[in-house]
């Protein structure tokens, strides 16, 4: 929908055909006693200028809601319990989670040599760059936590491809770090960020802009490549384009472009939302919230404490956690009953934060396929692909490359000036 809205702008007649009676995909806000559910994204990182630029554009800067300033303590779920992650040089010394000997290595990373495997995992990538003590305690969580998937099985390259893009650029994360620019526009957020109603908010502003080229209810069925033109068929419609781009998920692209993108891997995901009364917490919520080691738990992936970080999404007086159970380490978890999944996830929330009461309301979610996971090759999997496309056909979106929104709005707007020019 961004890239559709890029070419509505520039002047290029564009068909936007999307498959369910709504548009938004994974982005999907509800309304709950006065709090706002996210079903999908909860919030957009900061610093990618072309997705402020498309805010921007749409007006939405002034419904822009920033993370609150207690956001940046995260916790991790370790052996040990519940460990906040470092805030700042002195912390990480003294902490736990790094230590004397790991904050050597995190300042001797400058000097480590650039891997040759382009295709090595999180977890391998980690450790030859910061040791294998943090690795071990970090990649983990924050894999299961971001991508619902296996720091040993994902590609580094694939997944974190901006940190990638530091080591080639500066031959260090550290160096490249430090280099890099801050987003020329001085309004653009610095910390992750929503809109006051959620993040469907943007979607459903994109719909508004491109009523006229937007068709809903519409599966792409079929796409035939006739003379210089493709023919894109519905159930009960045709178009004839000149350029295709295919922004579903790789399993249903599979039957329009090639059999082979059936196998690329996904993790489902259940998120469940359960809204307390503030007073029965038996600990504020200060943070983000917490990722969990899968040698502590496997039934979970983590929590978010919603209420904490975006205050205005929960009323007054009401605590909201968003927890994630299922991805890569237990998909088995989101075929649950709605009350299963709820029960399970009271009694994570018993267990690791010592919260006992009982919940004003629930909300569960699933996602499946869910998380498209870029496993070991991908980056190779994904340039052959798209070698070998015919002329005119493209591919784009999560499915492919850039699990986050910000990594697909980039991705629309250097899509749209190539297709433009
Ligand atoms: C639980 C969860 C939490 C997340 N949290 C964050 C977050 O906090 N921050 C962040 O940046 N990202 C987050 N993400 C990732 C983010 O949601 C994705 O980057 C984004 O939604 C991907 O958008 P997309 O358009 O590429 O794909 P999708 O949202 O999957 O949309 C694909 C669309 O294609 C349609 N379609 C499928 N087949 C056809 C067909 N044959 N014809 C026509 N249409 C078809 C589908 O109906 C769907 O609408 C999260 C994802 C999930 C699931």
């Amino acid at each position: 929908m961004a890239l559709g809205y890029r070419l509505q702008q520039a002047g290029v007649e564009t068909h936007v055909i999307e498959a369910a009676p709504r548009a938004g995909g994974a982005i999907a806000t509800e309304q709950h006693d006065d709090c706002v559910v996210e079903c999908g994204p909860e919030s957009l990182r900061p610093g990618s200028m072309p997705a402020w630029e498309l805010i921007r554009d749409l007006g939405l800067a002034p419904q822009v809601v920033g993370a609150d300033a207690s956001a940046k303590r995260r916790y991790l779920l370790l052996e040990e319990g519940l460990v906040r992650t470092p805030e700042g040089i002195l912390d990480a010394l003294r902490g736990p989670l790094v230590g004397k000997r790991s904050f050597l290595r995190i300042f001797a990373e400058p000097v480590v040599r650039p891997g040759a495997d382009r295709s090595a995992s999180v977890r391998d990538v980690l450790a030859r760059r910061l040791g294998s003590r943090l690795a071990d305690k970090v990649a983990d969580p924050v894999v299961a936590g971001i991508f619902g998937g296996d720091p040993h099985a994902l590609e580094f390259a694939s997944v974190f491809a901006r940190v990638q893009a530091l080591e080639d650029q500066h031959g260090s994360w550290l160096v490249g770090g430090m280099r890099r620019r801050a987003p020329r526009d001085p309004a653009a957020p610095k910390v992750p960020f929503t809109f006051r109603d959620g993040m469907q908010t943007l979607t459903d502003t994109l719909v508004e802009a491109q009523r006229d080229q937007l068709r809903l209810g519409a599966r792409v069925t079929g796409l035939e490549r006739t003379g210089g033109a493709w023919r894109v068929c519905t159930d009960d419609d045709a178009v004839a384009v000149d350029h295709v781009v295919i922004t579903a998920p790789a399993h249903a692209a599979a039957a329009l472009v090639d059999d082979s993108l059936s196998d690329w891997p996904h993790a489902p995901l259940a998120s469940v939302h359960l809204a307390f009364v503030e007073a029965d917490l038996p600990r504020p919520l200060d943070g983000f919230g917490w990722l969990a080691h899968s040698r502590v738990r496997r039934d979970v992936l983590g929590a978010i404490w919603v209420s904490a970080v975006f205050r205005s999404h929960a009323r007054p007086g009401v605590a909201l956690i968003r927890m994630m159970v299922g991805g890569a380490r237990m998909p088995s978890l989101v075929d649950e009953s709605e009350h299963g999944l709820v029960e399970h996830c009271r009694g994570v929330l018993a267990d690791v934060q010592g919260l006992h009461a009982t919940p004003l309301w629930t909300h569960v979610a699933r996602h499946r396929p869910g998380i498209p996971q870029y496993v070991r090759g991908h980056a190779a999997r994904l340039a052959r692909l798209r070698r070998d496309l015919p002329a005119g056909l493209h591919v784009a979106g999560w499915g492919y490359g850039g699990i986050g929104l910000a990594d697909g709005m980039t991705a629309a707007s250097e899509l749209a000036e190539r297709l433009v020019r």
